[in-house]
């Protein structure tokens, strides 16, 4: 008997980088492309936001990735198939504009490849022309390369080091693409804070709406505990609830920055301890 958020399948994508298949019919019922699910490994575990890349209502399943950064990824990532996952919230967030914009320009950068998917894939579905960068510091470090294929017009790839497309960084493709003059309606970048604010750099001159989904600390994901607030339009926001994606014109991304750092040495210390098995 398949048990409620049990682990049904799992895959290394990348060193570092796995994908989970869970049971949850719940959420698997009513997720929308750009929602993220909340997840706790165990009894003493922090809550952590992970996006729902991919989900089938009739199986009863969602599809996570995540990259193992620190203690909780890395706790999750050791967890197998048949293993089960203590709790699992969602869907949380409010789900991507899908319309009939015209030609859209999504863009995936490092593990956040596989959260551009969705969104792509229902951009497409929409009637949209799908162009899609995607990018990483190396070939081995690419994700989602041919799901990504499959949902776009048009497949741009860069990587830092050039093992693979490009040798440059998916905001030097955006700055290319939008140099060259081709007609533009939207775009959507997931990536990280650093990403997400030069791609924004990028795109801002050229007056085209531009989305990010926003990847603050975020603890409860229901608009209670604030740990999520950044500062969109000069005012605060919660990620969470009002969130994730909001126009990445108007997101101050050196707060989010600064926000996303505020712990580090803490995590730092707390993933040595685990990893030399004391915690
Ligand atoms: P830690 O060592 O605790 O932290 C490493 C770094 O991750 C920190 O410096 C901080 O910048 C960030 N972080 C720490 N705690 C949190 C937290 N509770 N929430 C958010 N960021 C945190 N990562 C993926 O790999 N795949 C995803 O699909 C994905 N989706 C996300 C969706 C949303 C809406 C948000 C807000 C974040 C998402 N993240 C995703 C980031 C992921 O939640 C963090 O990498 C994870 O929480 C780190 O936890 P840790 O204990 O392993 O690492
Ligand atoms: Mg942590």
């Amino acid at each position: 008997m398949i048990k409620m958020n049990q682990i049904l399948d799992k895959r290394e994508l990348a060193p570092g980088i796995k994908e989970m298949v869970i049971y949850n019919p719940n959420i698997a019922s009513k997720v929308k492309a750009g929602q993220f699910i909340v997840v706790r490994v165990c009894e003493e575990g922090e809550r952590i936001p992970l996006n729902v890349v991919d989900w089938d209502g009739g199986r009863g399943t969602l599809k996570i990735v995540f990259q193992e950064v620190g203690v909780s990824t890395y706790k999750l990532g050791k967890l197998g198939i048949g293993d089960l996952i203590m709790d699992v919230v969602g869907p949380l967030g409010n789900p991507s504009e899908i319309s009939l914009f015209g030609t859209v320009i999504c863009v995936g950068e490092g593990v956040r490849i596989s959260a551009i998917y969705p969104v792509a894939r229902e951009l497409k579905k929409a009637g949209n022309k799908v162009i899609s960068i995607i990018g990483a510091k190396s070939k081995e470090l690419l994700i989602y390369m041919e799901e990504m294929r499959g949902v776009s017009d048009e497949l741009r790839i860069t990587t830092d080091d050039g093992s693979e497309g490009r040798r440059g960084l998916v905001s030097d493709e955006l700055r290319d693409i939008l140099e060259s003059g081709l007609k533009i309606d939207r775009i959507v970048i997931v990536g990280s804070a650093m990403t997400m604010k030069m791609c924004t750099e990028v795109t801002k001159p050229y007056h085209i709406k531009t989305i990010a989904s926003l990847n603050p600390i975020m603890i409860c994901g229901m608009g209670m505990c604030g740990a999520c607030r950044v500062e969109v339009a000069g005012k605060t926001r919660f990620t969470c609830i009002e969130g994730p994606e909001f126009d990445a014109h108007q997101v101050n991304f050196d707060v989010l920055m600064m926000r996303l750092n505020a712990y580090k040495t803490e995590e730092q210390m707390a993933l040595k301890r685990f990893l030399e098995g004391r915690g």
